[in-house]
């Protein structure tokens, strides 16, 4: 059997395609980018209306499939923008109807950890989930993935794209970030906020913008020392995570986790306590529509025909979704 998904929380609009074994036949996207200016919801759909159909074809020819090969078509259900997840619903009615399949709407934070598990073999990890909306925590206990711990405001990527588009970088910052921290020499101190399993950013990202203003600091130690502050505060409530769940894995999940500074010091703590670390390749961190199909593999069985029935639901979250497979 072979499920089509299409992720479109945000920035990307991507459709993957997977088999029930697990075997990865497509993953075409394009993602929106720009030079100043953010994420703006109505602007990123209309990127989506523009590229779906390309994107569609790009993925069909990658898989070397015909729409009619399609058992189930899966959809980024939340949590995202609105605007830009109902895209994502139309076009999978569009496309199940065309074909007369059911569709099975996804949690898009969970579909991070099942393509995490699948490529890496991880078994009951730790999910530390570090992408541009969100940041989790996240570990199986009792029938669903619990949130250990979470941001308190905005999710870290948009933290560093905030920063970055302060400084004139433009979106997405995460990598040119990483570049300038690499030829920091100085750490300055920053505000170091967690609260108890949880973290925020938002009094950093002020702290930041001051001393950016101030002119006193070079770019590069402020990029450094961005990284070094809030890649600790992760390390540290995913290492408490973990021994509170007594989990030996710890995987990661989002664009963030595409850093290597971040994936140095996760590897460290995960040698200090003998557990094991894993990631998946780049394209797998970041959304892609990968990730979609596989979930909707795994949930078939909550897939409809009664398509009317499905919409985006933007605010879901992690430990809504029962897991039952
Ligand atoms: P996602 O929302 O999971 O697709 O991830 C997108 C986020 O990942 C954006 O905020 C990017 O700035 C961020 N990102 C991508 N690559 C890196 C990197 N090398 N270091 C830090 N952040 C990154
Ligand atoms: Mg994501």
């Amino acid at each position: 059997m072979i499920c089509l998904g299409i992720e479109s929380t945000a920035h990307t609009f991507g459709i993957g395609i997977a088999t029930n074994k697990g075997k990865i036949l497509a993953n075409a996207l394009d993602s929106f980018k720009t030079k100043c200016g953010g994420l703006i919801p109505n602007e990123l759909a209309k990127h989506h209306e523009k590229v779906k159909n390309e994107v569609l074809q790009n993925a069909l020819q990658q898989a070397n499939v015909t729409l009619k090969d399609i058992g189930v078509v899966a959809f980024s259900q939340g949590p995202g923008i609105a605007p830009s997840l109902l895209v994502g619903l139309k076009f999978a009615k569009k496309i199940a109807s065309k074909v007369k399949v059911p569709i099975v709407g996804v949690n898009h934070c969970i579909a991070h950890l099942e393509i995490g598990k699948l490529l890496t073999k991880a078994k009951e990890p730790v999910l530390l989930y570090a992408s541009g909306a969100n940041t989790q925590i996240i570990a199986y206990e009792n029938k669903k993935y619990r949130i250990f711990g979470e941001t308190l405001d905005q999710g870290i990527g948009n933290f560093i794209d905030s920063f970055a588009r302060y400084i004139g970088l433009g979106f997405p910052g995460g990598p040119k970030i990483e570049k300038l921290a690499l030829n920091g020499k100085k750490y300055i101190e920053l505000p170091y906020v967690v609260k108890g399993m949880d973290v925020s950013f938002s009094g950093i990202l002020t702290n930041l913008k001051n001393k950016y203003d101030s002119k006193k600091y070079a770019i590069e130690d402020l990029c450094f020392s961005l990284q070094e502050t809030v890649f600790a505060m992760l390390v540290e409530v995913s290492e408490r995570a973990m021994a509170h769940t007594e989990k030996k894995e710890l995987l990661l999940g989002g664009g963030v986790a595409c850093n290597k500074r971040l994936r140095e010091m996760c590897s460290i703590m995960c040698n200090e306590r003998n557990a094991k670390f894993f990631a998946p390749e780049n394209k797998y961190l970041m959304d892609n529509g990968v990730n979609i199909a596989w979930l909707g593999i795994l949930m078939k069985k909550n897939a409809v025909k009664n398509y009317s029935s499905i919409d985006i639901n933007p605010y879901e979250r992690t430990d809504d979704v029962d897991v039952a497979w």
